[in-house]
């Protein structure tokens, strides 16, 4: 399949400026790592530099291996650094941030995936500022509802997993332990554990999804209760990875974004460069979650 040539649509900015070093910094010294590092994310320079980041937790190896992402697969061995909880604390409080984003890669090396780990970073932002509001960006956790509930009890501010894609592309792109309905089924379980609790979820479009399979995805997500949810073009890491399909065009995204409002979504964040925790704490999110709907 031959390459595709960027449109002009898609521009990434290039990382620079003192909030960016200022945050780099502070990464390094707490020696956590981001996504927007490991999956090399285009919006790495805006978010950074206007002071969001999203750190993953359980170091930088996965145990699966979706054909989109540009983490590295391996066998982390069970290894958990018990000290990171505080040491995100720590950090956050440093960066000056109000909305923190916390995701993970996959940890099926783990009794429960790694979600007690997850519950105890929760734990020691809020602890320290309780003002912080927390996403965690949670796996599937195979589908455990015990697992689930470790993070629902820990009460962040809103649970994010991602369906990725639309339910037939799904065993072509993601990892064989994922599913679209077990993803749908995560979400569905924290919205039955605590209703209060923001769930959202992300797709990624430009890999041969159809406008109906894209329209039914949003509708399943509304179904299981999501509130928030957002969509951003594939972009292709490296020559390993699938190829885009197609590049498409912001007019598009807005008709989605608008039939996602329609649907009943409280937030709705539609674009090419959008990503799942694209600037997470866009000033309206930050508002609907302090001050409610
Ligand atoms: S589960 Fe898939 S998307 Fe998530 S970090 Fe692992 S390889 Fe990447």
């Amino acid at each position: 399949m031959q390459t595709l040539k960027k449109p002009v649509w898609i521009k990434a900015k290039i990382p620079a400026g003192p909030e960016y070093l200022r945050l780099r910094g502070i990464v390094k010294r707490y020696r956590l790592h981001t996504v927007c590092e490991e999956a090399l994310c285009p919006n790495l320079g805006e978010c950074w530099g206007g002071g969001t980041a999203t750190i993953m937790l359980m170091g930088d190896i996965c145990t699966r291996g979706c054909r989109f992402c540009a983490v590295k697969t391996g066998h982390p061995g069970g290894i958990i650094e018990d000290d990171e909880p505080e040491r995100v604390a720590r950090a956050v409080k440093e960066m000056g941030i109000r909305f923190v984003v916390l995701t993970s890669v996959c940890r099926d090396d783990l009794p429960d995936g790694g979600a007690s780990h997850f519950a105890s970073t929760v734990r020691a932002i809020k602890r320290q500022d309780p003002n912080i509001l927390v996403e965690t960006l949670i796996p599937d956790f195979n589908g455990s509802r015990e697992a689930i509930a470790k993070v629902v009890e820990a009460r962040p501010d809103v649970i994010a997993h991602n369906v990725e894609t639309v339910p037939r592309l799904t065993p072509q792109i993601r990892d064989r332990r994922a599913s679209f309905e077990q993803s749908l089924t995560v979400l569905k379980i924290v919205k039955e554990l605590d209703p209060t609790i923001y769930t959202k979820s992300s797709i990624m479009l430009g890999l041969g999804e159809t406008d109906e399979e894209v329209l039914y995805t949003l509708r399943r997500l509304r179904e299981a209760g999501v509130d928030i949810v957002t969509l951003g073009q594939y972009l292709r890491p490296t020559l390993n990875h699938i190829p885009v399909h197609e590049y498409v065009h912001p007019s598009v995204f807005e008709y989605y974004r608008k039939e996602a409002e329609r649907m009943g979504f409280l937030y709705v964040a539609s674009g090419p460069l959008v990503r799942s925790s694209y600037r997470a704490g866009e000033f309206f999110l930050e508002m609907l979650i302090r001050h409610g709907r």
